[in-house]
């Protein structure tokens, strides 16, 4: 098996067919070249990526790579974690590193010493850059001047100027959820309550049009938390430290309010005041405290429902709670809740 090339870029076909170029100036055949074509500088975090990156390790593992050819190997081994590792894989399987400065070999002291360097220096970079945004981003939100986008009800003028939704009944309508959440003090009771009068939210649609729609909880519950109403410019209500990833997904964490990065008051037309806010967010908070309280029990217990907590729904998979009255039963609760 002829020794086969690897070549990772980040950049365009340019810069692919540049690096093509590069490897056979360096003498290996145009039949040997690969290019793994993976825009490593956005999707860095991609599985694209991680999947083009295994498989490399894989190859160089077998020793079928002889050089790794990169436009600058400080973007490889910016979105690669595995950088030393690659490298102590490069040097035992003598395969070589390269980039527009140079080529290379990870199996002596000096091309090591070199590559560990450019590693270390991508590290540093890459936080510089990362710091020099949040903070430009900080710094204008605090000014109140980034450009957010608005929930429905507030909107922009072609001056930039935020002002309320111009149709009356988008404004009354969402008036409306605060104040049955004042009066009744749950979201669960608001979406009953509108549901039973027939009361549907606006949204806006794919082309910026209003919609009505039936209330969900998510709905209601989204104008309930959302500060704009209040009239505030809130900056950083998610953080992204707390990312997990599930089904592949990033799912960005929500901050308390108390972490909001940047809090500007009095920054939009409001529906509701600063005050009104917060004491609905602590009614919020303290529901929600107590369904979680009620939903993790969930030890089998004494009593004639002795699956109590463990017993889901197999329409919807949710979990079902027991009804006592009359005799015991198992019901499950989601749909009544979720649109009343
Ligand atoms: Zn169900």
């Amino acid at each position: 098996m002829g020794t086969q090339q690897v070549l990772s870029n980040q950049e365009s076909l340019r810069l692919q067919y540049a690096l093509r170029h590069r490897a056979q100036e360096l003498g290996w055949r145009d039949a040997d070249i690969e290019v793994i074509d993976a825009d490593l500088g956005r999707s860095g975090a991609t599985s694209t990526w991680r999947e083009g990156f295994k498989d490399l390790i894989a190859r160089v593992t077998l020793g079928e790579v002889g050089i790794i050819l990169s436009y600058e190997v400080t973007r490889l081994a910016r979105n690669c974690s595995d950088w030393y590792p690659l490298l102590d894989l490069c040097g035992y399987r003598r395969c070589l590193i390269g980039d527009r400065d140079g080529v290379y070999d990870p199996g002596t002291a000096n091309g090591r010493l070199l590559l560990g360097l450019k590693g270390t220096i991508s590290e540093v970079e890459l936080h510089t850059l990362r710091g020099r945004l949040t903070a430009g981003l900080l710094s204008k939100a605090e000014r109140g001047e980034l450009v957010q986008g608005l929930p429905m009800g507030l909107v922009r003028d072609t001056h930039g100027t935020v002002m309320k939704h111009p149709d009356r009944e988008v404004q009354e309508r969402i008036s409306l959820v605060f104040a049955e959440f004042l009066d009744l003090g749950s979201a669960g009771k608001v979406l009953r309550c509108f549901r039973d009068r027939g009361l549907t939210l606006p949204r806006l649609d794919r082309f910026g049009e209003v919609v009505w729609r039936t209330p969900t909880d998510g709905m209601i519950a989204g104008v309930l938390k959302n500060p704009a109403y209040a009239g505030a410019f809130v900056y950083g209500r998610t953080r992204s430290c707390e990312t997990t990833y599930a089904s592949g997904k990033p799912v960005t964490g929500r901050c308390p309010m108390s972490e909001w990065k940047v809090i500007v008051k009095d920054r939009y037309p409001a529906y509701i005041g600063w005050a009104e806010f917060e004491r609905i967010q602590a009614m919020l908070r303290d529901n929600h405290a107590e369904y979680s309280r009620n939903q993790t029990r969930g030890v089998p217990r004494d009593g004639a429902a002795l699956l109590q907590g463990s017993v889901w729904c197999g329409l919807c998979g949710h979990k079902m709670t027991v009804q006592y009255k009359g005799c015991s039963r198992y019901v499950c609760n989601f749909l009544v809740r979720s649109t009343g």
